[in-house]
């Protein structure tokens, strides 16, 4: 039987940085095996039961992937369409491929603009520490949308 999972999280990097947690919210709820969530993740979580609580390490390579240099290079400021605030932090796609990723800018001097494709958390040990606050059978709605519904049913 498929299950929905509900869990509360703590994202860390190997630094002990805070990067995400879901404390102070509602606890993140998910169609087991749906991909909503690292499948990596998913797999630890899944065989948890309500009220355990336990760290998880992904390895960078079991979550957003390693680093590809091949998506870290050098444009030219006249390659962006002509009114564009290029600037760190602009996100953009090269081309309208649904797989293509998404860049950002990372650093502009003068003509040349830096870009990165890799995601945010490419190359990034997550550690999670994680508390199961549901776990119960899917209702035949949320296997056939592919997603958890929430407390108080639909919301899409
Ligand atoms: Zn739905």
């Amino acid at each position: 039987m498929t299950k929905v999972i509900g869990f509360h999280y703590t994202l860390k990097d190997d630094d002990g940085e805070v990067l995400d947690s879901s404390r102070g919210h509602d606890p993140m709820l998910y169609l087991a095996g749906s991909g909503t969530i690292l499948p990596a993740l998913d797999a630890a979580i899944s065989s948890l039961a309500v009220g355990d609580i336990k760290s998880i390490a992904l390895p960078a390579k079991d979550a957003y992937g390693e680093i590809n240099p091949a998506f870290k290079m050098n444009v030219k400021l006249g390659q962006f369409p002509p009114g564009t605030d290029v600037k760190p932090g602009l996100q953009f796609k090269i081309n309208d491929e649904p797989a293509s990723p998404m860049f950002r800018v990372v650093n502009v001097l003068g003509e040349e603009v830096f870009i990165d494709g890799n995601h945010p958390l490419a190359g990034v040990n997550l550690n999670f520490d994680v508390e199961i606050t549901e776990s119960r059978d899917a209702t035949p709605d949320e296997i056939a949308h592919g997603h958890a519904h929430g407390v108080g049913g639909h919301h899409h």
